[in-house]
């Protein structure tokens, strides 16, 4: 028996974009613990490592010759530079996975979210996160001790700078509580996966259903 749950479908594209510090990150990793239909689309990038990070599992950490040679041989949905580092999102796996049904997070900024958007409409899902307050995103740069001052004041300018671009999203969520924004996620999540553009396999259910005994 077929139900809704079980039907094949297509595979949507999930970008959650925030400035720095307003809890994108810890989202992201607890919705790909919680969920096993979603895999995270791991970009490439020329900053260098943080600690705590590993090679192909938060980024794919390559030099600036290599990331170019990308470019030339067009292996990305899209690329940007970000605090004068390179990032992009290798075109690879990505398109065979979303027609086997995969659902993909990604991790990126309004730039990448808009050419991500320009390319392919149909399965993109813009989700923006704002902060609560700036004096809050502020307290959670400096908590997460991984940064300068200098690069706190320039991330602070930069946050301001990327919330302009809140009006280029699908949904806004005001993190002010994690379990809270983590819900209203899911919520929009499951909404997406149900759409009917994205339910390839109930055309044949629909079928069976309006056939005649
Ligand atoms: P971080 O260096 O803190 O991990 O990321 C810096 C910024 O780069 C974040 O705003 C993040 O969303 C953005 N970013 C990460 N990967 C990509 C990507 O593949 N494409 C684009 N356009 N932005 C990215």
């Amino acid at each position: 028996m077929a139900d809704g749950d079980t039907l094949h479908r297509r595979g949507l594209m999930l970008i959650l974009s925030s400035p720095s510090g307003a809890g994108k990150t810890s989202i992201a990793r607890r919705l790909l613990d919680e969920d096993g239909d979603i895999r995270l689309s791991v970009s490439v990038t020329t900053r260098p490592m943080r600690e705590g990070e590993g090679d192909g599992v938060h980024y794919h950490f390559v030099d600036r010759v290599e990331f170019d040679r990308m470019v030339e041989a067009d292996e990305f949905y899209e690329w940007a530079t970000v605090f004068g580092h390179c990032y992009g999102t290798p075109k690879a796996h990505i398109r065979s996975g979303l027609k086997a049904g995969q659902d993909y997070l990604f991790d990126i900024d309004w730039q990448g979210t808009q050419q991500l958007y320009q390319k392919d409409q149909q399965d993109v899902v813009r989700v923006f996160i704002l902060p609560p307050s700036l004096a809050e995103l502020r307290r959670r740069l400096v908590g997460r001790g991984t940064d300068t001052a200098e690069v706190i004041e320039s991330r602070m300018a930069r946050a301001q700078s990327e919330i302009s671009h809140w009006d280029g999203y699908d949904y806004v969520v005001i993190n002010d509580d994690i379990d809270a924004c983590f819900g209203k996620i899911r919520t929009i999540l499951a909404a997406g996966r149900m759409k009917r553009a994205r339910q390839t396999g109930l055309i044949g259910f629909v079928r069976e259903l309006m056939k005649r005994d």
